[in-house]
């Protein structure tokens, strides 16, 4: 699937390269740490595949909220970038939120600002999370009706679970959606037993066991987690590979769709600015 969304950005790249634009992914780093510098070159990396230049722009940790401000305007207001991603976690003095929602809401890339968000919400086209819509699509590829599906979404971040289940509503699905407070109920094993699709976005590894995939359910793994020197997701993926039908892996499964959706929203992003309007 990655494949195929990357060879379609790099035809639409193509397509604006010969009429003189050159999409540009600005990214923007405060300070140092390690994952997010493994995200980064990956996402500089599949965007010169397709022909998107990118710049990056590395900041100290000492960087005051005022600076940071003035710079993601800076940003905004240079006509030759095109996207800008403001990478997480930020030093602790920084207004982590206050600093990401002053991106421009067209150069919004990742869809982390309210504007973009509220048009999920609402289901008008704009710039929509780039996990949520690689687990969306990820499942509509197995499952093209999606009417009335049992699904159970664990994890109900603002950037990932929440737009997940937005968009699962949008395709009339009964969406269960699980979080602590249900570990703590004792309830998560019964939710997930009902689930015909599973989507997991905790960050905890093993904490969905594989006995409580429903048979023949589907399966994506979004956790991403280190144990000694690998990564796994947050699903014993060993029980429930015999459970599922369909199961993504950690590493290679939602995490490289993510960055090819993430090139499609900067393609998205260019002609949204080219167009004009809201
Ligand atoms: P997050 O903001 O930390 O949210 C985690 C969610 O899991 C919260 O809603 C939390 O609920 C819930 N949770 C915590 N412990 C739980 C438990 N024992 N049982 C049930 N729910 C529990 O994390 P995130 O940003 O959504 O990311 C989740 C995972 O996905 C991480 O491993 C991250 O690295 C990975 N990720 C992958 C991609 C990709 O492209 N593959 C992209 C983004 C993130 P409460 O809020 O109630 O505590």
């Amino acid at each position: 699937m990655a494949d195929k969304i990357l060879k379609e950005v790099a035809d639409a790249v193509e397509e604006l390269r010969s009429c003189g634009v050159v999409p540009c992914l600005m990214t923007l780093q405060l300070g140092e740490d390690p994952a997010s510098s493994i995200y980064l070159a990956s996402q500089r990396r599949t965007a010169e595949m397709v022909g998107i230049n990118t710049e990056h722009m590395e900041l100290s940790a000492a960087t005051s909220q005022d600076r940071a401000l003035k710079i993601i305007d800076m940003l905004n207001n240079d006509p030759a970038v095109h996207g800008i991603i403001l990478h997480m976690p930020l030093p602790p003095h920084l207004d982590s939120r206050y600093l990401q929602w002053s991106i421009n809401r067209k150069k919004d890339v990742e869809g982390v600002t309210p504007y973009n968000l509220g048009r999920l919400f609402l289901g008008v086209p704009g710039l929509v999370p780039c996990t949520a819509s690689s687990v969306v699509e990820l499942i509509k590829s197995v499952h093209p009706d999606l009417e009335g599906k049992e699904v159970t979404v664990v994890g109900h971040s603002d950037i990932v679970g929440k737009p997940v289940t937005i968009m699962l509503l949008q395709q009339n699905c009964t969406v269960t959606v699980c979080h602590y407070a249900t570990s703590q109920r004792g309830m998560l094993e019964e939710h997930i037993a009902r689930a015909e699709i599973l989507v997991a976005a905790v960050g905890k590894p093993g904490v969905i066991k594989g006995e409580w995939i429903r048979p023949s359910a589907t399966v994506i793994d979004v956790g991403i987690n280190a144990v000694g020197d690998r990564i796994v997701g947050d699903v014993e993926f060993d029980e429930a590979v015999k459970r599922a039908r369909y199961i993504t892996p950690v590493p290679g499964g939602v995490g490289t769709v993510t960055v090819a959706h993430l090139m499609r929203n900067l393609v998205t992003a260019v002609k949204w600015q080219m167009k004009g309007g809201e």
